[in-house]
């Protein structure tokens, strides 16, 4: 079951998406691999609140006090990580939650905390239009400007796990996909097809960048491309398709048909592939 969430947890940040993920600070689900995991992951956050400070009440013998239940916040979102970070300030009584009763009231969030999290959605959802009004795509790949260059031996291997075929959605062996990023970036740099660029500098739109996956055998190949191409507006000048086989069959059966070309000359068909398309 953790497991399973914390899969769906990195489907939503692999995408771009957001996640909470909350369990007991006691829980055993913290010392699980699989979330452990997920802790160390780019740009997740973990917090505790104590659920006594988002209005959680139990009944105990002494009557109806807050309910402590300290618990333990997993997001990739700054915003939901603070919404969740409330700590007890210690000015009222706890409760103890004993019995079955008073448990599984405490299961129930309490509205505040519901409050707090709708908050912090509607902070990320403003952020996210505000981005896409100015034409950034939030996958956009170009970091600070005034960024330190970043190189492949940098990078930790966890970036590459958990990564999936772009297609089949087949998981890839990290060490492959980190091969064929490398040789994919390498290319880019022999190849010069990048200027670095300042964003205050570009007065056209930001278009978004993405990897694109698929595994062959015994590799992987990785190819960065641009956003917003494929999908609704295929824009024929930047859309390259296979040729179908019909046209290479009509090609060869033509070139044969008509046999020696002027002058007793042979004709030759030669059909080109390009390995490697930078959009530039
Ligand atoms: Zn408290």
């Amino acid at each position: 079951m953790i497991k399973f969430a914390m899969e769906v947890c990195d489907i939503q940040r692999r995408e771009g998406r957001y996640f909470v993920f909350e369990q007991p600070q006691g829980s055993r689900a913290w010392d699980l691999e699989a979330v452990k995991k997920m802790v160390m992951r780019q740009g997740v956050d973990i917090s505790t609140m104590h659920q006594c400070m988002y209005g959680l009440k139990a009944r105990d013998t002494m009557g109806e006090a807050s309910a402590y239940k300290p618990t333990r916040v997993l997001t990739n979102h700054e915003a939901l990580a603070e919404a969740l970070s409330r700590q007890c300030n210690g000015m009222h009584r706890h409760a103890h939650l004993v019995g079955k009763t008073a448990c599984t009231k405490a299961a129930v969030y309490p509205e505040e905390m519901c409050t707090e999290v709708l908050k912090a959605v509607a902070v990320i959802k403003k952020g996210i239009e505000e981005t896409q009004l100015y034409g950034v795509d939030r996958e956009d790949m170009c970091e600070d400007d005034n960024m330190e260059e970043v190189t492949g031996e940098g990078y930790n291997d966890f970036y590459y796990e958990g990564i999936v075929d772009s297609v089949t959605g087949e998981g890839l062996e990290p060490t492959q996909v980190k091969a064929g990023c490398d040789e994919a970036l390498k290319y880019m740099k022999s190849m010069k097809v990048w200027d670095r660029v300042l964003r205050s500098g570009v007065r056209d739109k930001i278009v978004g960048s993405r990897w694109v996956y698929a595994k062959k055998p015994n590799l992987v190949s990785c190819r960065l491309v641009a956003q917003e191409f494929a999908g609704s507006e295929k824009r024929e000048d930047l859309y390259a398709g296979t040729p179908p086989m019909a046209a290479t069959r009509y090609l060869l059966s033509d070139t044969v048909s008509r046999g020696r070309g002027a002058a007793g000359r042979r004709r030759k068909l030669m059909v080109l592939d390009v390995k490697r398309a930078f959009l530039n």
